[in-house]
Parts: structure tokens; C-alpha cells; sequence
């Protein structure tokens, strides 16, 4: 059985940046070869693993994204990154571990119709792993049905899930809004009143 835990800190050690997570789908594609697949296919950038059931069938994939962040990792523990201003913080290689996991569970009790497809997705943080994918006629042919992922969430109870309906956790672009403020000016308090303004703006959820 896989150490997944293992595994994943092992991937925390040598994060890779989105669009260049070549040693990282090695390394994936390393574990997954030993499950003998039905199909194992690097499409731009992403690792595609497919089990295919006897007959036809719902194509049901699972997503699990790969690409670190561009930010130092300060925690000292021996697993810590190894890469300047490159990590896993966001805990891309726990949900790659997670998915190894079921590549392993798969091996062992294929599915009896359809496939099941696992997507190891390169560059997620910038959108441009999936969009690559999209119009990557060979994954299109896989003619997937409903695709499933999940995110890790810290500060929820373990073994709990969490579901939204409709969108979750878009991606952002990052805005900058500058608070001036005239330093002559007698009413210092009023500055963080902007300022709590403009949080109170930003946390507007519909
Ligand atoms: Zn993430």
C-alpha cells in the first residue's frame, strides 16, 4: 500500500512552479506506471491516468492540481521546500497524494463500465493548466462526463466536507487600491475608516 503521507511530503520538498512541474509529474507518473492503467498521457503539462471499465459507460474524472507558489517557504521541519521562493502552501501535494491513493484503490477494483480519468493538473494557479487542456483534442476524446476536485480548507474539523453550490474559490487577479489620505489634515481617525471601508467592500459576498 502506498505511504501516501509519505509521498506527500516528498512533493512538499521539491515544488515546482505552474507550467514547469516536470519533476513532478515524473515522480507521479513513476507510481501510477506500477498500477498498469489503461492509458497514461502527458498533455500539456498535466498527467492523465485512465481506467476503463469492460463496458460503455459514465467517464467520471477526478482532478487534483500540482503547481506550487511563488513564496519561501519559512517552516524549518525536514520536509520543508527545497527551492527558494517556491512551495506548496496551498497544499496542491496533499491533493496529488489523495489522488495516487485512488490510482491505487482503482488498480485493485477497476471500474465494471465506463472510466474513470485522473488528472494530475499542471498550472492551476494561473488557470492556464486547464486551459490548455480544454482544447487538447486527445483530451477531449476522453469524453469525460462530470469531473469532480477538491481543495483542502484549514481551520474546518477533519473528516468534514465542505459543498458549495454554484462557484467556489475563483481564481483572483490581485487589485491594488491606494487609501489617500492628507497628512495636515486634523481627523487621523478617518484614514481607518477608509480603510475599514474598503474591507468591508471587498468582503461583499452576493
Ligand atoms: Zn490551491
Amino acid at each position: 500500500m502506498l505511504d501516501l503521507i509519505k509521498i506527500r511530503k516528498e512533493l512538499h520538498s521539491k515544488p515546482e512552479l505552474s507550467g514547469k512541474e516536470v519533476n513532478t509529474v515524473e515522480f507521479i507518473k513513476n507510481i501510477i506506471q506500477e498500477f498498469n492503467p489503461d492509458k497514461l498521457l502527458e498533455l500539456a503539462g498535466s498527467l492523465i491516468v485512465v481506467f476503463k471499465g469492460s463496458k460503455k459507460g459514465k467517464n467520471m474524472a477526478f482532478r487534483a492540481d500540482i503547481d506550487a507558489l511563488p513564496i519561501q517557504e519559512l517552516n524549518s521541519f525536514e520536509y520543508a521546500s527545497k527551492t527558494k521562493n517556491t512551495a506548496h502552501l496551498c497544499g496542491h501535494d496533499g491533493h496529488a497524494a489523495i489522488l495516487l491513493g485512488l490510482a491505487e484503490k482503482l488498480s485493485q477494483n477497476k471500474p465494471k463500465e465506463g472510466s474513470i480519468v485522473l488528472i494530475f493538473q499542471s498550472a492551476e494557479e494561473t488557470g492556464q493548466g486547464v486551459k490548455a487542456l480544454m482544447i487538447n483534442k486527445v483530451f477531449l476524446d476522453l469524453q469525460i462526463n462530470e469531473i469532480y476536485g477538491i481543495h483542502n480548507i484549514p481551520g474546518f474539523e477533519l473528516g468534514k466536507l465542505l459543498l458549495n453550490a454554484g462557484t467556489f474559490s475563483n481564481a483572483s487577479t490581485g487589485m491594488d487600491h491606494p487609501v489617500l489620505h492628507d497628512p495636515n489634515y486634523d481627523f487621523p481617525d478617518e484614514i481607518i475608516d477608509k480603510a475599514i471601508n474598503l474591507l468591508y467592500i471587498y468582503s461583499i459576498k452576493k
